[in-house]
């Protein structure tokens, strides 16, 4: 394994080379990081735990027809995936006011928005991944007009089905993060979900005491870190409690 090629180091995961052209394995470290990179720490067995959540996730999601970079998880941190063209943009599809948002329009965190909004950001270190809107992305390149059609009802989709797979589990989905990549079929070209759906990327709040199950915990040095990622694996039924015999479906909240 360790004479595989490594494509790219990001902040919390490792691209190598895949077994088979088009493909990419995906390491995911402990590394946490917040603030566009500003504060770093490690939080113990999160990449166990995130390679898992997201591998759930995204199963759920093809299920339903939602094309992913998913193919297999290979091992405890490591998933095989497609390798894509990503599209340089964080798409944040917020449900509740939170964090950098609450703070930009004035409102108190946990005020349920009048519907689902939709944000870009360039995904760009070093400008910080500023904000942009679709007249910069058409513009630059990043995407074409009917890219961000699909981008745009492909988020609304996803926010959709794991507000309702979250909820069922007795967690609120108050925001997520994604990112989409093309894949490329001959001349075919298909917008497909990459990266990670883990709680580095939502806010996940418990539905009845609103407790944070999610990276604010580490953002805001709030303890528990590792714990509420266990939580939130335990219960999509992901977390067997003496080895993979023990695996069951998701707990349903009454
Ligand atoms: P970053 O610090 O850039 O966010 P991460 O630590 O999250 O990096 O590592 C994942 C990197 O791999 C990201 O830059 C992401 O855009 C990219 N990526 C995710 N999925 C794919 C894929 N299927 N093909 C190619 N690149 C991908
Ligand atoms: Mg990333």
């Amino acid at each position: 394994m360790s004479r595989r090629k490594r494509i790219y180091e990001g902040k919390v995961k490792v691209l190598y080379e895949g077994p088979e052209p088009g493909t990419l394995v995906q390491y995911f470290k402990d590394d946490a990081t917040a603030f566009n990179a500003r504060k770093r720490g490690v939080i113990t067995g999160k990449g166990v735990l995130n390679n898992r959540i997201s591998e759930y996730l995204m199963t759920r999601l093809g299920e339903i027809g939602v094309p992913t970079h998913f193919i297999r998880r290979l091992n405890m941190r490591e998933q095989l995936v497609r390798e894509v063209e990503i599209i340089p943009l964080e798409v944040v599809v917020r449900n509740v006011a939170a964090g950098t948002f609450a703070e930009r329009f004035g409102l108190a965190e946990g005020t349920a928005l009048p519907r689902s909004i939709i944000e870009y950001y360039y995904k760009n270190d070093e400008l910080t991944s500023p904000m942009v809107s679709e007249e910069h992305i058409t513009a630059f390149g990043w995407a074409t007009p009917q890219d961000l059609d699909e981008i745009m009802s492909l988020a609304l989709r996803i926010n959709d089905f794991l507000s309702g797979l979250f909820l069922g589990v007795g967690i609120r989905l108050v925001d997520l993060k994604i990112e989409f990549g093309r894949l490329w079929n001959g001349d075919d070209m298909r917008i497909v979900l990459a990266d990670e759906i883990t709680p580095d990327s939502c806010r996940l709040w418990d539905i009845k005491t609103n407790e944070k199950l999610d990276k604010d915990r580490f953002r805001r040095d709030l303890g528990k870190v590792a714990e509420a990622y266990q939580e939130v694996a335990r219960r999509l039924g992901i977390m067997p409690e003496a080895g993979p015999a023990d695996l069951k479906g998701p707990t349903v909240m009454q």
